[in-house]
Parts: C-alpha cells; structure tokens; sequence
C-alpha cells in the first residue's frame, strides 16, 4: 500500500505536555537565584539539595506568574491548591522526590486557541497547569563520567497538558508557537527552547479516519526544538502506521527522539515507571489562592497574541503579515510605535517585514542591535509620502539609518537626494536622455512599446533614482509622441 493511501485512512492524535521555566529572580522553594550559564553547583543551598531539616518556603512570585500563564490560557484558578511529592530515583534529584501538584493542580479546564499554517484556527483544550520545581541537569562527560549541576535544582516551572486536540505534527508546531507566544506576552518566562526554559514532550497515536477510540499512546520525550517536535511526530505517526498496515501492534510505551539519527528509540524504564507514589507534601500547607488577587493580576494581563492579531487585521493587515509580526514580539512593539506616531500600518508594516527583516537576515541581526527607531522610519515615511523622495532613494538610504540611527531627511538634505517633480527640470533630462538613445526612440516608434520602461530606467539612472516616476513615465511618452 502506497504512502498517499495510508495516509487517508489514519487520523494523527496528538496531545502536549509542555513545560516552561519562571523567570522569577528566586528559586521555587529558597532563595537561590535562578541563573542560566553560570558555574555549576554555585547557585545551591541547604533547601534545593534537600539537606535533612531544611524547609521549604513558596515563592509568591512563582505562584503569581503561575496565575497569570493559567488566566492568559483560559483557565480556572483553583481557590485552593496544594503541593504533592512524586517520588523517583534519579542523580539530578536531590531529595529523592520532586515538589508538584498532583490532584489539585492551580488551574484547568482552559483553551488556546491556535492559528493554523493552512488559515484557520483550532480550539486546543488545556487539561490542567500546574507548579512545579526543575530538577538538576546530568552532563556525560566521556572522561569523568556523569556530573550533576543542580543549579536548576528547584528552578520554578508549570507544566502545561492539552488533551488530545491536535491532528497533525504542523498542528503540534503551530501549537507550541502560540503557546509560546502567550508566555511571552504574559511576561512569565522568556520561553527559549535552546537553554531549557520551554520543554516539550507529547503523546501520540493513530486510529481509524473518524473512529472515537483512541489508539495505543506513545510518549515522545527528548525534542528540543520546534523543528524536532514537526520531525519526532512525523516521524512516530509514519512508524505507527507502518506497523498497523503491518498487521502489527503499536505497543503503549515512552520513546527518545533521536535527532541525529532522525528516528525515534524505545527509552529505558526509568518513565515508564509510572508509580511515583504521589502524597502531599508535609513541609507545605496548601494554598490559598485569594479570589480578588486573581482578579487583580487578570486585570494586569496585557493584551495577548490573539487579540493582537486582530487588531492588525482590523488594520488592513493580512492574516500572514499580522502572524508575522506577533510572532515577532520587538517587531510588533516596534510598529506599534509606528502607529502611535501616527504612521500608515500597511505601509509601516511592509517596511518592517520586507526591507527591515530583509537587512536584518542578510547580517543575522536582531532589532534590538540596530539603531533605527520608530520616529526614524516614520519620518521616511512622510517624505515618500509628501513627494519629498522617491520609494528608490527611501530603500538607498534605509540601511545607513538602521545601521547609524540617522535622520532620514537630514540625510536626504545633506546629499541632495529629493525628488525632481519639477515638469521643467525633468523635461530637460528626458530631452537629453532621449538623444542619447536614437535606437531605443527609433523602436518605440516603429510599435516596440517595451522601449518605453527602457527609457524611463534610463531617466532614472540619470537622475539617481530622483525623479518622480509617475511624471517621468508621462513625460517620457510625451516627448516620444512629439
Ligand atoms: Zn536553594
């Protein structure tokens, strides 16, 4: 059976577990500072490596940004919620148990609702978010062995669990992007993939195009960025099928995606002991979380992605371009401004997408290292909108100001740069242009129109890109009808 054939028969299940880091200054239960690169075991104290006798003390900020990830994804806030110990065995684990939260978790029953790559949006249901603390991080060094940094040791964190809403692994990409997005505009981590602070793991299984029953579950651990997240579930579904035409079982079990060797590999025991004897944790009492300070940080939210995007569409934005640029949070703080200042969104945005991010690929640069500010380009703007310039000379000079920070006009004073609308001015240099180029005026003539955009791509090369384009067409064909 072909590949196209399979899959038309099965329908891709997909369900995430996403985990993202606080950017609280202080750990979850102590004072350490959560730090990111620094020497290992230095931001370490009696608590976090659960020295006999040390208590722990809940971070108010941790649970305060716990809140505000639960309101920013719909969900209800539990009035009470408590911390339970899941007990396991590992170097990374100091205590012998890691602080979450088992049967009351701080909030459930939200949504998110996910923009998808083929237009459209899926209402992705959040079964619960809950606090946690991190473990440490085990290095395998080939000489030494394995060493434990527990500078993460007690690190903030909130799991995030969808149900089983997402049908393909674009889905699941498109997902953890939004997911993404909202922690980012929540303010509650700095969500980057590469060090550590979102972490995903997901479920998957096929069945049957338009059966209800789900099929056996497959854990996906170990992808570390979006683009092996898309890879690890492509690659899982297509194993899965396989075995079903195969007349095979897909057995329930926890997998490693392997990124090198581009598969996914059955993990040893270690998950899939899933008795981790949960109980509530003695040193903590439960907690209550206060009605009207929920409340309080509900109304603190800024506005959100979603939100966001509409209001770029209410603009005259495309769906594509307002994604674009709310994926990009500094570039849509950057138009914002632009607005502000009273600037033209389309326009505005299409500078910011096409020449902006255009410069800032080619150097592989961010905004924040350039020098361009949003008066800057406001300010060229206007001058191609009054006449002063023309759309050419506006992109000859675009990188100076994002390289230096320069005045757009001043540039355009200092090196004579403003348009030529002048009919006189402009005439005298089609009528010199023209003489130059008999042939191309001799073709005209004889009813080969192209030589006309010839003519006027010489007038502007004479001009340096100055004159008026409209009045030079005009003018160009005037003079070849004389
Ligand atoms: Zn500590």
């Amino acid at each position: 059976m072909s590949r196209t054939e399979a899959t038309t028969q099965f329908e891709t299940v997909i369900g995430l577990e996403v985990h993202v880091e606080l950017s609280t200054e202080t750990k979850m239960f102590c004072a350490c500072r959560v730090t990111f690169g620094e020497p290992p075991n230095t931001h370490v104290c009696p608590v976090c490596l659960g020295l006999p006798g040390a208590l722990p003390v809940p971070n108010r900020r941790a649970v305060e940004f716990a809140v505000r990830a639960a309101l920013a994804l719909h969900c209800e806030i539990a009035p009470v919620t408590k911390f339970d110990r899941k007990n396991y065995h590992y170097p990374d684990l100091p205590k012998g148990y890691q602080i979450s939260q088992y049967d009351r978790p701080l909030g459930t029953g939200g949504y998110l609702d996910v923009p998808l790559p083929e237009g459209g949006v899926r209402r992705v249901r959040i079964r619960r978010l809950h606090l946690e603390e991190d473990a440490g991080k085990s290095l395998h060094d080939p000489r030494l062995g394995t060493l434990v940094d527990l500078n993460r040791a007690g690190v903030p964190l909130i799991e995030i669990v969808s149900e089983p809403d997402l049908r393909s692994p674009e889905e699941a990409r498109a997902y953890l992007q939004e997911l993404r997005n909202v922690m980012l505009y929540a303010g509650v981590s700095d969500v980057k993939m590469e060090e550590g602070s979102l972490r995903c793991d997901a479920n998957i299984s096929i069945r049957p195009a338009g059966s209800r029953e789900f099929g056996a579950l497959v854990e996906i651990k170990n992808m570390n960025s979006f683009r092996s997240v898309k890879q690890a579930l492509e690659y899982e579904a297509e194993r899965q099928r396989a075995l079903v035409l195969s007349g095979e079982r897909v057995e329930r079990e926890t997998r490693h995606w392997n990124e090198r060797a581009g598969r996914t590999t059955p993990s040893r025991s270690k998950e899939e002991a899933h008795d981790y004897r949960y109980f509530p944790d003695p040193d903590l009492v439960p907690l209550r979380i206060d009605a009207e300070w929920v409340e309080s940080i509900r109304r603190s939210l800024p506005e959100l992605p979603a939100q966001r995007r509409a209001r770029y569409e209410g603009l005259g934005l495309s769906a594509y371009d307002a994604a674009v640029l709310v994926d990009e949070r500094p570039l849509a703080d950057f138009f914002d401004a632009c607005l502000a200042l009273g600037a033209d969104a389309k326009q505005a945005a299409n500078w910011l997408m096409v020449e902006l991010q255009g410069l800032l690929n080619e150097k592989g640069r961010e905004l924040s290292a350039t020098r361009l500010t949003p008066e800057g380009l406001v300010a060229l703007l206007r001058l191609i909108e009054e006449g002063t310039i023309t759309g050419r000379i506006a992109k000859e000079i675009f990188p100076e100001m994002v390289e230096s920070g320069a005045d757009p006009r001043s540039l355009v004073e200092a090196r004579g740069l403003s348009q030529i609308a002048d009919r006189e001015e402009l005439l005298r240099v089609v009528r010199e242009v023209l003489a130059q180029h008999p042939a191309a005026v001799e073709d005209y003539r004889k009813g080969k129109t192209n030589a006309l955009g010839f003519l006027v791509g010489q007038v502007m090369k004479a001009t340096r890109g100055r004159a008026n384009p409209g009045l030079a067409n005009e003018l160009v064909r005037r003079v070849l009808e004389e």
